[in-house]
């Protein structure tokens, strides 16, 4: 929903997308985003929310979102046919605003019962770090301190770091794995490219202290020849 907002249109009964297909119509309301997630078997399901970009300029669109995500929660409860096996997560929206916000986490701990984790959505969309940690910050110290906190689309290594310190549990990004993709790995350090050429014939692990698989089994160099070998048969060269 948040990658494809140019191409939805939001309104109470859902959000209506057009495919970038072949421009057909597809309805996602409440009811249908949680059938999907009950049928496919989520451990966590993410309720419906409504979602605007954190740089949106257009205060009474963040009020109207902050209103309606508290009405699909309700929407998302009812129509949750597996409570008992998945894990239904609230999503508190509100924006950059401390009182919206405010709205959203009185309102979602209200159905705190029906709600076992929660997550801090809207933000991670380019907005200042200082507001984005203020907002971290206010939802981490009002949600409840027994349930998961999840601030989704974050982010940078060092997002994780400042967000887990502001009480947070869980995120979702992309970044690890895309960046292990292009053949560069998180290390204590900061990062390790296993692209370059003294990694050819380097023979430790990624991190010796680290007892994943990853660094039990294969070597700097083995990961350079594999990546390298990858990018040479996607992209080849004369
Ligand atoms: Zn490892």
């Amino acid at each position: 929903m948040v990658s494809l907002l140019d191409l939805a249109d939001i309104t109470e009964e859902g959000v209506a997308f057009q495919s970038p297909v072949d421009g057909s119509q597809m309805m996602l309301t409440p009811e249908r985003s949680m059938q999907i997630q009950n049928d496919i078997g989520a451990d966590i399901m993410m309720a419906l929310d409504d979602v605007v970009s954190s740089v949106c300029v257009e205060d009474a669109r963040f009020e109207e979102a902050t209103h309606r995500t508290l009405r699909w929660i309700d929407r998302c409860i009812a129509a949750h046919s597996r409570p008992s096996e998945q894990a239904l997560f609230g999503i508190v929206q509100g924006g950059l605003d401390p009182r919206l916000r405010g709205i959203c986490l009185e309102g979602l701990k209200a159905r705190d019962e029906k709600l076992p984790g929660y997550a801090i959505g809207g933000l991670a969309g380019g907005e200042e770090k200082a507001a984005f940690c203020r907002v971290v910050s206010q939802c981490t110290a009002a949600l409840p301190p027994n349930k998961p906190r999840y601030v989704m689309g974050v982010g940078y290594p060092l997002d994780l770091v400042v967000c887990s310190a502001l009480g947070a549990d869980m995120y979702d990004c992309v970044y690890p794995s895309r960046t292990a993709r292009f053949g560069t790995a998180l290390v204590p350090e900061g990062v390790l490219r296993l692209k370059t050429a003294a990694m050819a014939t380097d023979y430790r692990p990624i991190d010796s202290e680290c007892d994943c698989l990853v660094c039990k089994k294969y070597t700097r160099a083995y990961l350079h020849a594999k990546i390298t070998k990858v990018r040479k048969t996607l992209n080849p060269k004369p």
